[in-house]
């Protein structure tokens, strides 16, 4: 309890906090995350089947299972803690979300600052002439989606070795190098650059809020309250006490 009223009154006082976001937000969404996940990752490894050099060799291969993953993200509904992050945002406590996920619930509960640093998987991209979809503009029964140039169309989602979009990344540095106050939920920090920001964040100076199931390589090094548990469940208990 002391740890939750001392990251609640630090949240309030803060000049610019911010919020970066992993798999772990949306699992009491029914979005399996990858590390310690059942279902989907144990069927395809994300490492084969979200390359994109798998994407570009065997794309029927890699649309059987983004199909199955976007039965998943449709069936999605934003949880408390997408939520309590978007109340927020309206009530001035939180200037912006820099979030790792492609399910675009952040924007569901209402938020409007995401930084999409790895996509999103309601659009889709063609890979000849860049032109972008909205996901429901197309028939995604068919084997190999393809777009009217004869390109193959992509969900806009960073695949494993492609780059992070630059204005993403911009626009994440911008947001880490002015925050005071970083909250990091369900993330494992594994992915880089991304985790790389809590390290870039706390040379400066902010505080490091991390919410999350278990411990992470950064709970140790850089955090400065560990508060654990479901993500909606210490979100909302942080939401009662501002
Ligand atoms: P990750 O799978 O590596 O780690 C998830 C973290 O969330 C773990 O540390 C786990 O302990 C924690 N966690 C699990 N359930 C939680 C809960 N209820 N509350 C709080 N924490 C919980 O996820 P990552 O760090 O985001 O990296 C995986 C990559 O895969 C990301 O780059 C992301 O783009 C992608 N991904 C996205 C989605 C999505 O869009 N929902 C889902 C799976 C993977
Ligand atoms: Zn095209």
């Amino acid at each position: 309890m002391q740890k939750l009223k001392e990251a609640a009154r630090i949240i309030q006082f803060a000049d610019f906090a911010i919020a970066l976001t992993g798999a772990g937000i949306s699992v009491e969404s029914g979005i399996p995350a990858f590390r310690g996940a059942q279902g989907l990752w144990q069927k395809y490894d994300p490492f084969e089947y979200a390359h994109i050099e798998a994407f570009v060799h065997h794309p029927a291969k890699v649309w059987e299972m983004l199909r199955e993953l976007d039965l998943i993200m449709q069936k999605a509904r934003p949880n408390p803690a997408h939520l309590v992050l978007a109340a927020w945002e309206r009530e001035n406590y939180l200037k912006a979300i820099i979030t790792q996920n492609v399910d675009n619930l952040h924007q569901a509960a209402g938020s409007k600052n995401v930084i999409e640093f790895h996509g999103n998987a309601f659009r889709l991209r063609c890979l000849k002439c860049d032109r972008i979809y909205a996901r429901d503009e197309i028939d995604l029964t068919q084997s190999v989606p393809l777009c009217p140039c004869g390109g193959l169309l992509k969900p806009d989602v960073v695949f494993f070795g492609e780059n992070i979009p630059i204005e993403a990344l911009l626009e994440a540095k911008a947001a880490v190098n002015a925050c005071d106050v970083m909250l990091v939920v369900g993330t494992s920090a594994e992915v880089a650059p991304a985790n790389t920001f809590p390290w870039e964040a706390k040379k400066h100076g902010a505080k490091i809020i991390e919410i999350n199931i278990n411990p992470t390589v950064l709970t140790e090094e850089v955090t400065d309250i560990f508060l654990e548990g479901r993500a909606s469940e210490v979100l909302t208990q942080l939401a009662q006490l501002l």
